[in-house]
């Protein structure tokens, strides 16, 4: 492959188009540590708008600052998640990961629900964690402490602690 090729599909790792047709799962351990150094893509001319009556909405592009885990598909004209779309798999919420988000009207409250969501919040942890070799080795003792305190205060009976959450690395995306 050329430089100038592999750097186009570098560029183009992190995009939703690119991930609908290439599967997280299917790529490299390397490729994939690349489109999470990459995060979302956030097109600044995407073009999504919604006429209802007189009205007519376009999506405003600073939801991109207000929301880390949003994307989009420039060709489906649609909003994604990220994490969702990297791990969604076919459960959960496929409208963010796999069909694409198009109701302005209801953007705000969607989102809000989305990102309360279990599956959204399970794979934005799989998300943050992946890459780590060890997770229990690099968390100091300190803070694996604070898990344990913080366990006995959850009685949520969840897949990963929810205390996971408190480490400001895992808030990227939730
Ligand atoms: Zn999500």
């Amino acid at each position: 492959m050329s430089e100038a090729r592999k750097r186009t599909r570098v560029d183009n790792m992190n995009k939703v188009d690119h991930l609908l047709e290439h599967r997280f799962e299917t790529l490299s351990l390397e490729e994939k540590l690349e489109v999470k150094r990459l995060g979302p893509h956030h097109p600044r001319d995407i073009a999504i708008s919604q006429t209802a009556g007189k009205n007519n909405r376009a999506f405003n592009v600073e939801w991109f600052a207000k929301k880390k885990w949003l994307t989009a598909s420039i060709q489906k004209k649609a909003l994604f998640c990220f994490p969702c779309l990297l791990f969604g798999g076919s459960g959960g919420e496929v409208t963010w990961s796999r069909t694409g988000y198009k109701d302005l009207k209801h953007l705000s409250e969607r989102i809000t629900k989305h990102e309360s969501s279990n599956s959204h919040l399970d794979n934005a942890v799989k998300l943050g964690l992946f890459g780590w070799v060890n997770v229990a080795v690099q968390i100091g003792s300190a803070y694996r402490r604070g898990i344990d305190e913080h366990n006995r205060q959850v009685e949520e009976n969840r897949t990963l602690p929810r205390a996971v959450f408190r480490y400001p690395y895992f808030h990227e995306y939730t």
